[in-house]
């Protein structure tokens, strides 16, 4: 990273509660201050790109485009399963990818660090920065336009953008910024998310003609968690790590359910994958820590699947507080691996041993 030459111009704007007056003259003014760069600007989100990031990309360009300047959405990866259903849902086309920033004007939306950046980032010509994560001590040679908040989602900076400069939203463009809050903010349900996210969410749906949020969420959900494609084992491994505890090795895998309807016959699936591996591995128990995010049935949960002799002992010592639900164990809220499964099992492994 460049060292600090000039400390880049901290715009943090934004202010939502001020949208029932006539648009931003402030955001307006900003645009028409700032001379154009020079040739085509892309827009660009994070590295392994999410919805969040390749539909502010489309939409910033569409905005920009609009207000005249010479802007292209483009993307940094290959889009995920999610963001893909979500584009052909509403039939637009994948941006190109950009696969070197070096020596292009550059807009970065959805994040505000090389590390996640495009390649060559740190010899592009950086104009703008459009984030909601928190600031990540950048530095630039530049001066810039840095605008951050802590909300749900990009895609709700977005939807205020347009408004406040007097660009109305096309169905299309309305449809992927509501996706895009939905997957940040587990439609509405993170604890980040706010008030202007929620009211955005709103007026997005609408434009986009969203009758049921809730059933397009969870379709979202199921193209982004299915495994099409996938064996068992494959599923099994996608998210697996080995650990040792006093002396016990022991299996650890996580996977998020892929659908809500069909938990069960998942869990049966997933069952005999565990007893499948287990004798190829050095493991002597495998844990499978199954996290399902219901839609409608209240708090978030993990089924933990165990495998191996005296596997479920340990399972049931390790979380006392779970409840037997068709012959496993559910926890209340889900668990994290690191925080949460890791040490509970040491624990009670090291506790057999003595
Ligand atoms: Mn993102
Ligand atoms: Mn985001």
């Amino acid at each position: 990273m460049k060292k600090c030459l000039i400390i880049p111009v901290l715009i943090m704007l934004l202010c939502f509660g001020c949208s029932t007056t006539k648009g931003n003259v402030y955001n307006v003014s900003l645009y028409k201050s700032v001379a154009p760069e020079e040739g085509i600007t892309y827009v660009v989100g994070h590295i392994n790109p999410d919805t969040d990031t390749v539909s502010t990309a489309i939409a910033y360009a569409k905005l920009r485009t609009a207000l005249g300047f010479d802007t292209v959405a483009v993307i940094p990866g290959k889009l995920n399963k999610e963001s893909k259903f979500v584009l052909d849902y509403f039939k637009v086309e994948t941006p190109e990818l950009l696969e070197d920033a070096t020596g292009k004007n550059i807009i970065l939306v959805d994040h505000a660090d090389f590390q996640q950046a495009v390649p060559g980032m740190e010899n592009a010509n950086i104009i703008e920065i459009l984030d909601h994560h928190q600031p990540a001590g950048l530095s630039f040679e530049e001066n810039l336009i840095y605008r951050s908040a802590p909300i749900g989602a990009t895609a709700t900076m977005l939807y205020y953008e347009f408004k406040q400069n007097h660009v109305s939203i096309d169905r299309k463009t309305a449809g992927l910024l509501a996706a895009a809050i939905m997957s940040d903010t587990n439609n509405l349900k993170k604890e980040r998310t706010t008030d202007a996210d929620r009211a955005a969410l709103e007026a997005l749906c609408k434009k986009a003609g969203i009758q049921k949020p809730k059933k397009f969420y969870k379709a979202m959900k199921v193209a982004r968690n299915s495994f099409d494609g996938l064996t068992d084992e494959e599923i099994l491994l996608i998210n697996y790590k080995e650990f040792e505890f006093s002396g016990h090795i022991v299996g650890i895998a996580s996977v998020d359910n892929p659908d809500d309807d069909t938990l069960w016959e998942f869990v049966d699936r997933m069952d005999k994958a565990l007893a499948a591996y287990l004798p190829k591995t050095d493991a002597e128990h495998i844990f499978m820590k199954l996290d399902v995010d219901w839609d409608e049935l209240g708090e978030d949960s993990t089924v933990l699947l165990c495998c191996g002799k005296g596997a479920e002992e340990v399972a049931k010592k390790s979380f006392p507080d779970g409840q037997i639900e068709n012959n496993h164990l559910v926890c209340t809220p889900k668990l994290n691996r690191t925080n949460d499964v890791v040490p509970a099992l040491k624990d009670t492994y090291e506790g057999m041993a003595k």
